[in-house]
């Protein structure tokens, strides 16, 4: 396997894979799942999940606000699919073309706040276009 660098953009030290249960407690040890930690944490409180078969990073690191955003981004999405308007596949399709994105760049653990926040307000637009239309 490719060991990777990766570095905590928030304070510049190294991140490294370590059990999900270091930042979520032990009741996920059984889980296998695994984190990009930054050196720092607690102090610097910033990681990203990993991909369980690659253990590649989901996305970059990121703190509480970043995640925070990062989950209404995904939750504003998911509504977007439940409410029928797009399939899951569409709806990541239609999020590379209103960024001009790569499919590879396309999701949001890669996403900043800014971007995520652009997320969520298009969600709303395309929801609120779709019920005038109806
Ligand atoms: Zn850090």
């Amino acid at each position: 396997m490719k060991r990777i660098n990766i570095k905590c953009p928030y304070c510049g030290s190294r991140a490294y894979l370590r059990p999900a249960s270091v930042v979520y407690g032990d009741h996920t040890d059984d889980t296998g799942a695994k984190l990009y930690v930054c050196a720092r944490y607690p102090v610097c409180d910033a990681y990203v999940a990993a991909h369980k078969d690659t253990l590649l990073p989901m996305g970059t690191l990121a703190d509480r606000n970043l995640r925070r955003k990062r989950m209404e981004a995904h939750s504003a999405l998911k509504r977007l699919v439940a409410s029928g308007l797009m399939t899951r596949k569409q709806a990541y399709r239609w999020l590379q073309t209103q960024f001009g994105l790569p499919e590879p760049e396309a999701h949001i653990a890669k996403f900043s706040e800014l971007r995520c926040q652009k997320v969520i307000d298009l969600c709303r637009a395309f929801s609120r276009a779709q019920a005038r239309a109806a």
